[in-house]
């Protein structure tokens, strides 16, 4: 079943509320481990004898590292699916090309694939397949 021009509308407006909501969170981590990094060298030059809050210190930046990776190819993801949009396969499962289901959209408004192909695509990159 394809989708409406409504149904597309909204879920363009969907990935924009979270793409914004996600760039957000970024520039916030981003400023945290910015400042983490900058409390780190203070520390390190008064002290040059790194305890263990240093480390404690530095696997939180490296958490704080990892999340905003992992929100950066988020932001990627949803910035495909406003393309498709804009290109007219918004929905449209990229492997098989069946439509994507509403439910499925309702959930990942980003998805590129319908379920069926997610699930053998996972297979796949856990080498199950
Ligand atoms: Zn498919």
């Amino acid at each position: 079943m394809a989708l409406s021009q409504k149904d597309i509308e909204k879920y363009r407006q969907l990935l924009e509320d979270k793409r914004a909501q996600i760039e957000k969170q970024v520039v916030g981590l981003r400023k945290k481990i910015k400042k983490s990094l900058d409390e780190d060298r203070v520390f390190e030059r008064n002290s040059g004898d790194p305890d263990s809050d240093f480390i404690t210190e530095s696997s939180e930046i490296e958490k704080d590292e990892m999340l905003v990776h992992q929100l950066e190819s988020a932001i990627e993801q949803i910035d495909d699916a406003i393309e498709a949009i804009n290109e007219g396969y918004y929905g449209i499962c990229q492997k098989c090309g069946n439509s994507i289901d509403k439910g499925r959209l309702n959930t990942i408004p980003w998805a590129k694939y319908c379920y069926t192909c997610q699930v053998e695509l996972e297979d796949v990159e856990k080498g199950v397949a």
